[in-house]
């Protein structure tokens, strides 16, 4: 039997020793905390399209803390409100449901070691790295490096309850240059209120005008995280006869535009389990699945980070002339912006401004 060691029992690192597992190979996961899950570095808002790609491991329904029918967009003083009528999307309780994950990996037979910071004390004849951001597996094993990060800082807050099923994300390359500041509601008392700015900028000041723009103040635990903005240029290799494979935050499959990363970095560790024995392969079938996706948030993004205020605001109102808002609640799609430009959204602007 191949043995696979995994780094991190986040949720790539879960969901790549299942995936390892049901391919038969022998699985031990190290997790440099006590409990898988803590502490929490996520908003946890989840496209419910994702949540279903994860139905054959997790019943997401038990860690829902609130569904989401939609966004109020405020691009810069323009507001547009992207309404479905129906859940799209569900604000998960992170810290459960990564312990649910991990419980479930155990359960299939991977054994779990906690509070083992692994640095170089690497086992098995395959490694995968889920181990986020700072990934130390990227790092020993050389890896090319990732550049863009977002850095985040945010708490949990008292609101009015207003619009409970929305999320608000405020875009302003001012106020919280080449990021966002946001207000996702957990249930009708408290809700997350945070703020990213592109590194090396500080976003707590920026937190701290937000919160004065819509008048919630600040809790006093406020927490820093970082989100990076890029996939590596190579996220496999082998070295001293040993298959490496990163997957996750560790590879930067998160999308840019948002910061969300536990879609696509699911999706990827689950082939990165499946292909553990055979790097080339993960690297061409999750790139073939979704690098297109994700480079078209990274442009996006981009594009975005390059605008100043006015332009923005000038960019919400002519997505609203052509009423795009209808266009993406018919679509309910947060993830594949290739399933967005599609022959029919020219169809609609049109139809747009032939109503005018
Ligand atoms: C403020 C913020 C808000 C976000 N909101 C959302 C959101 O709403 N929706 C969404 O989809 N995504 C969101 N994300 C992104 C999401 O949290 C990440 O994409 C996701 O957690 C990545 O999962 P992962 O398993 O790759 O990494 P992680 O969740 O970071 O897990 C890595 C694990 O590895 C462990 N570890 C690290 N180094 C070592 C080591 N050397 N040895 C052993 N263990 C180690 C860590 O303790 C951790 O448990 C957000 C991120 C931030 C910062």
């Amino acid at each position: 039997m191949n043995s696979v060691h995994v780094i991190g029992a986040g949720p790539a690192g879960s969901v790549a020793a299942i995936s390892a597992l049901r391919e038969g190979h022998r699985v031990e996961i190290s997790e440099e905390h006590s409990v898988p899950g803590f502490p929490i570095d996520c908003s946890g808002l989840i496209s419910k399209d994702g949540l279903h790609t994860l139905s054959d491991i997790i019943d997401y329904k038990k860690y829902s803390l609130n569904p989401m029918h939609g966004a109020i967009l405020d691009f810069s003083g323009h507001k547009m409100k992207i309404d479905a009528k129906k859940p799209i999307a569900f604000v998960i309780n992170r810290a459960s449901f990564d312990f649910a994950l991990s419980n479930k990996a155990e359960s299939e037979g991977a054994k779990l070691t906690r509070n083992e910071r692994i640095s170089s004390q690497f086992r098995g004849d395959s490694i995968i790295g889920a181990d986020g951001p700072n990934s130390t597996v990227a790092s020993h094993f050389q890896f090319p490096k990732i550049r863009r990060f977002a850095l985040t800082a945010r708490c949990k807050v008292r609101y009015d309850g207003e619009n409970q099923h929305f999320i608000r994300a405020y875009l302003s390359n001012n106020a919280s240059p080449g990021f966002f500041s946001w207000l996702i509601p957990h249930n009708e008392e408290f809700a997350e209120m945070g703020t990213g700015t592109l590194l090396p900028r500080n976003p707590l000041p920026a937190l701290h005008s937000f919160s004065k723009r819509i008048g919630i103040q600040l809790s006093k635990e406020i927490r820093f995280a970082l989100i990076p903005l890029e996939c590596r240029k190579k996220t496999s290799l082998r070295s001293g006869g040993k298959n490496i494979l990163l997957a996750g935050d560790a590879a930067g499959q998160v999308k840019s535009t948002t910061g969300g990363g536990v879609f696509f970095g699911t999706s990827c560790a689950r082939l990165a389990g499946k292909h553990a024995f055979t790097p080339e392969l993960y690297e061409r079938e999750w790139r073939a699945l979704y690098h297109k996706d994700l480079r078209m948030h990274k442009f996006a993004h981009f594009v975005y980070g390059a605008l100043p205020d006015p332009a923005l605001n000038l960019a919400g109102k002519t997505l609203s002339f052509f009423k795009i808002e209808r266009y993406l609640e018919e679509r309910e799609n947060m993830d594949h912006p290739t399933r967005i430009l599609h022959p029919r959204l020219a169809a609609h602007c049109l139809s747009a401004l032939m109503q005018k």
